[in-house]
């Protein structure tokens, strides 16, 4: 699989999960080397693999059998997420920051959200290749959009010496767009003749890249000397973070951008959404392929034994 573009700089701690307190937390020691010197090293950089952000999305589906040994086995490859809590507002970035502990929920929380722009993305891409797709329908199970209101207030003093607030609310010709699943605004605002399907690539781009804001830093790359350069050293731009959610979202953004296919499992035990590497992999692994082949084959058989003996047919 390929690599992202991004460096990711990690803490250099381990962590684990804790399900009794219901968290993340980081477990010392620090994985550093000392040069003897007073320096210390740090983990060198890593270019997260491209499928990140679809392996990630997948914890948001918390009943599924193999849950816990999946989280535990994600958290020990790639530490804690890198917040700090959860934003107070809806459409706020999130708090990106150095943390030791992470409450499971913020991680529910995000993969919910990852879960469903992937699911987003799938629709938005099915509609254009797929003539027969009903759109509008799969995009009703995602977004609402619901009226917006201009809401003002009036004040009126009463005899009594009080003051008597009355709210008025007024239609407007704009619409909201929520996640039908909990309610949450995504912050998107849009005309109500405009169609949910023309609507929807905003909401998703939108909300990528307000979760990549504090996340990703643009700095320097390699300097290499360069006779064509008038200053002499050619500068190179590279793109990091210190935090795995942020890599997680670049992951999502550079999978659309570079209008990558998504797919959702076809075993249905499984139903994993995930980035498929050929392009008639209807199975998210090697795994969910035979499981599935098990169970038709299962099936095939029950039929098999359930019906009569050939001569009590004919
Ligand atoms: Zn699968």
């Amino acid at each position: 699989m390929k690599n992202s573009n991004l460096y990711l700089y990690r803490s250099g701690y381990r962590a684990e999960v804790d399900w009794k307190k219901g968290r993340v937390i980081s477990a010392p020691p620090r994985q550093v080397e000392d040069d003897g010197y007073g320096h210390w090293f740090l983990q060198p950089e890593e270019r997260p693999f491209r499928g990140l952000s679809s392996r990630f999305a997948n914890f948001s589906k918390t009943w599924k059998k193999d849950f816990k040994k999946d989280f535990e086995i994600f958290v020990a490859e790639f530490g804690l997420l890198g917040i700090t809590g959860l934003p107070e507002d809806a459409y706020k970035p999130p708090m990106y920051g150095e943390s030791w502990k992470e409450e499971i929920d913020w991680w529910l929380h995000y993969a919910g959200e990852v879960y469903r722009l992937l699911r987003l993305y799938r629709i938005i891409r099915r509609a254009r290749v797929d003539k027969n797709f009903d759109a509008e329908g799969a995009l009703d199970e995602i977004i609402i959009f619901e009226q917006a209101y201009k809401v003002s207030h009036t004040c009126k003093l009463q005899d009594n010496g009080q003051y008597n607030w009355t709210e008025h609310k007024e239609e407007t010709p704009f619409v909201k767009a929520v996640w039908k699943e909990n309610g949450i605004e995504t912050g998107q605002v849009f005309p109500e003749t405009m169609l949910p399907i023309d609507a929807a690539p905003y909401v998703l781009a939108s909300t990528i890249s307000r979760n990549l804001a504090g996340g990703v830093i643009l700095g320097m790359g390699k300097v290499t000397p360069s006779k064509k350069s008038p200053i002499g050293y050619s500068i190179a731009e590279q793109r990091y973070t210190n935090y795995l959610l942020a890599a997680i979202y670049n992951d999502l953004w550079e999978l659309i951008r570079n209008e990558k296919p998504v797919e959702i499992c076809a075993h249905s035990e499984c139903a994993n959404i995930f980035v498929p590497q050929r392009k008639t992999g209807e199975y998210c692994s090697d795994a969910c392929k035979q499981a599935a082949y098990r169970k038709r084959k299962a099936e095939t058989q029950k039929t098999t034994a359930t019906r009569p003996p050939l001569e009590l047919l004919q």
